[in-house]
């Protein structure tokens, strides 16, 4: 049995381990947050022109990264969300403004992609190895499966806007925010920056990512789509100017039986680990956020129908599909625009 977990490896490391690095050009900062790496790339003269200081921001981001994860990882026992998830009344349950905004757009994915997206699937997720339980990776029964499965339904899950909270129509659901957590702590990030006066920096976390301005060289910042093998060669290179990138996929997280590959992105409707030709989604939107989510909600969908749902959703879209022993490339015209638009530019 094969096991590929590489964003997983760092799960459970709460001491943060910031480090930082500059050089004429760039200040570099490197640390980990919700299971996996975050970087963040500050030009040096945007730096010295808002007049802020590599130490103050670093720790700024840090602190800020902690916070988020305190609401939203299932990871950690008292986080604002595990305490939901603990809570076994279907009694209105308080949460916070971040959590809200988070788990309304979560909504909206799921309703919009009819259920492919859905927060509520954090027992099957569990089930299947994916999640905090840390179970052994293998086949769950169809037992298992089903009843698992009788506690996910996002229409499930009532939100009360004015005071925020939320409450469960089945007291045994469970939300699993990692499909979109990432993408929410990206755009909070740049938020930070921003109010910081910068105005030429780059936010990754694990994969998910907003630029805003030009990099160190006065030119556009170009993000590489890896090819979906982990041969950490690149597919495609995108220009990204003020907006976010998110790419969900079948090849980072995944343990293989006898040549299945068993991944984390489970279908809600079926129970299962996905199981489509589409490796990789990369989605353009200027809600990291969103591109997040919506990145989620095409893997689950495959590469036929989850096509279709973004040239309805007008979403530029990028999708690598394997055919045999080789990948083939779909798009849609906004994306399509986007390459085209900055083919001619820096
Ligand atoms: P990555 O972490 O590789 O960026 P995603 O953003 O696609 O990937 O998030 C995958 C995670 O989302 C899984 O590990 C699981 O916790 C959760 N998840 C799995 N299936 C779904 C789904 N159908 N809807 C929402 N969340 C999901
Ligand atoms: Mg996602």
């Amino acid at each position: 049995m094969k096991f590929h977990h590489f964003p997983a490896l760092l799960l459970i490391t709460l001491i943060s381990c910031t480090s930082v690095k500059e050089d004429r050009n760039l200040l570099l900062i490197h640390g980990s947050t919700m299971g996996t790496v975050y970087s963040v790339k500050i030009v040096q003269t945007d730096l010295t022109r808002a007049g802020q200081d590599s130490l103050t921001i670093s720790q700024g981001i840090d602190s800020l990264l902690i916070t988020i994860n305190q609401h939203m990882s299932t990871y950690i026992d008292s986080s604002e969300i595990s305490q939901f998830n603990h809570y076994d009344k279907t009694n209105w349950f308080k949460i916070s403004g971040n959590l809200m905004e988070v788990i309304i757009a979560s909504q909206k994915i799921s309703e919009l992609s009819d259920g492919a997206f859905d927060i509520t699937v954090g027992p099957l997720v569990n089930l299947w190895g994916f999640g905090p339980e840390h179970q052994q990776s293998r086949i769950p029964s169809d037992k298992d499966i089903d009843s698992r499965k009788a506690t996910v339904g996002y229409k499930n899950l009532f939100i009360q806007e004015n005071p925020p909270a939320i409450r469960k129509g089945i007291s045994a659901m469970y939300c699993d925010l990692s499909a979109i957590a990432k993408g929410y702590g990206v755009d909070r990030v740049v938020h930070y920056l921003e109010k910081r006066m910068l105005k030429n920096f780059m936010v990754d976390i694990g994969g998910e990512i907003k630029t805003r301005g030009l990099n160190q060289h006065g030119k556009t910042w170009k993000i590489g789509v890896s090819t979906p093998d982990n041969s950490d060669s690149i597919q495609k290179v995108i220009p990204l100017s003020n907006l976010a990138v998110a790419t969900s996929g079948d090849y980072r997280n995944y343990f293989e039986i006898e040549g299945k590959r068993y991944s984390h992105t489970i279908d809600p409707r079926t129970g299962r680990p996905i199981e489509h030709t589409l490796a990789s989604v990369t989605v353009i939107h200027e809600s990291c956020m969103l591109a997040d989510g919506y990145a989620t909600a095409i893997d689950v969908l495959g590469p036929d129908l989850g096509l279709k749902f973004a040239e309805q959703l007008e979403l530029p879209v990028f999708l690598i599909v394997r055919e045999n022993d080789r990948f083939s490339e779909k798009m849609t015209d906004g994306f399509d625009k986007i390459l085209k638009q900055n083919q001619n530019g820096n």
